[in-house]
């Protein structure tokens, strides 16, 4: 019998890479999502991978306890990967509930169902780097203590406590991954990279003529989702649970990361880019930079793809998207 996996957020951009992983590794693969009026909203990522028929889908929300339970004892998983969030900073100040009841309430929902109904399996917690916020340490690794800098972080912080006390009262296998940006063609379009990244191909095919954006000085640990999805799964392959970084140990501005995406297209990327003070946040988390050597000391985990072919990869596949929405 293959193994089982639950995922929740399957439809999101980390949700969908896990599947394709899990399915590669002979996982029967299930996946929690929303419902919608518009199926292909849903199935959209999958789709781009080629394996929405490869994974079932059960209807759910992180809000709702009892249907999380009828879940758990529906699919048995042996792995569950809570991925699930209102996961947008931004809009964190604008929805603080929604963010605090789905971010933060939701992981202890998620484990309730898991520890009344499957309490041998395992689980994982997508915590965030962005937990350490205004960073206490220069570089932040599993010791460097937490100051959450908005509504998401301040969810986070709860759903990562929470499980570790989950894992310390009751013995559950439960992992917290604390993982720094990462970003892939599949990335929401809200997120600076793809938003930059879709705004140069459009810029490129004479679609737009500008990118606006906000604090261009703010730095951060970007790595490629693909690498970080088998992290998730190698601490669910420990025999025992515990937190790791997930990061690549090199900080960039948000203007040289923009300047990739333009000098990859042969653009010259002071002519298009605004500064927009509307785009500024009422709390910025100015650096991050996280040290990964626990990961790579018990996990055996590297980061593969560099910020560089990343940011070129998605400049391809916007440019992709676009020249076959003109035709
Ligand atoms: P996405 O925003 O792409 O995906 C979020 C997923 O959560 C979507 O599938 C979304 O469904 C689902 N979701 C939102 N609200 C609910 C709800 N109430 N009930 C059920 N599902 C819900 O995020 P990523 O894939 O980038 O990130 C995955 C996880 O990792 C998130 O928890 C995020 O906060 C965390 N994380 C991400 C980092 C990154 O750089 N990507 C860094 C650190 C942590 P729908 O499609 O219906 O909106
Ligand atoms: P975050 O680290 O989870 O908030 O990921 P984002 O990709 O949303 O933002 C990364 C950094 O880019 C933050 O410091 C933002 O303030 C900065 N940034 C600058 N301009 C923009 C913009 O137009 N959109 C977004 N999303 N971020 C921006």
């Amino acid at each position: 019998m293959s193994r089982r996996a639950l995922i929740t957020g399957i439809t999101g951009q980390d949700g969908a890479y896990l599947a394709q992983f899990l399915l590669s590794k002979g996982y029967s693969v299930h996946g929690l999502a929303r419902r919608s009026s518009t199926a292909e909203v849903n199935t959209a990522r999958l789709k781009w991978l080629g394996i929405e028929n490869d994974v079932r889908i059960v209807d759910g929300d992180l809000t709702d306890l009892s249907g999380l339970v009828r879940t758990m004892r529906d699919i048995r998983p042996d792995e569950v990967y809570n991925l699930a969030a209102q996961s947008f900073v931004k809009s964190s100040w604008q929805q603080p509930i929604l963010t605090g009841n789905v971010t933060g309430i939701g992981v202890t929902n998620v484990l309730e169902a898991l520890r009344l109904e499957m309490p041998e399996a395992r689980f994982y917690q997508a915590s965030s780097s962005e937990m350490y916020g205004l960073i206490q340490e220069p570089v932040q690794s599993e010791t460097t203590p937490f100051h959450p800098r908005s509504p998401y972080a301040v969810a986070k912080v709860y759903g990562h406590w929470i499980t570790v006390n989950y894992r310390e009262s009751f013995g559950l296998h439960a992992s917290s991954g604390i993982l720094f940006n990462h970003e892939s063609p599949l990335r929401g379009i809200e997120f600076v990279t793809r938003k930059v990244t879709d705004a140069v191909a459009r810029i490129k095919l004479g679609l737009a003529r500008e990118l606006r954006l906000g604090n261009i000085d703010a730095r951060r640990d970007w790595g490629h989702a693909k690498d970080y999805v088998r992290a998730m799964w190698l601490m669910l392959q420990q025999d025992r649970p515990d937190d790791y970084v997930i990061a690549t140990g090199r900080t960039t501005t948000v203007r040289d990361m923009c300047r990739v995406a333009f000098e990859h297209v042969g653009l010259k990327m002071d002519y298009h880019l605004v500064i927009d003070p509307d785009l500024f946040r009422p709390a910025e988390v100015e650096v991050l930079l996280g040290n990964p050597a626990k990961a790579k000391a018990k996990l055996g985990w590297e980061a593969t793809i560099s910020l560089e072919e990343m940011i070129r990869e998605m400049v391809d596949a916007d440019l992709a998207r676009h020249a076959a929405a003109k035709r």
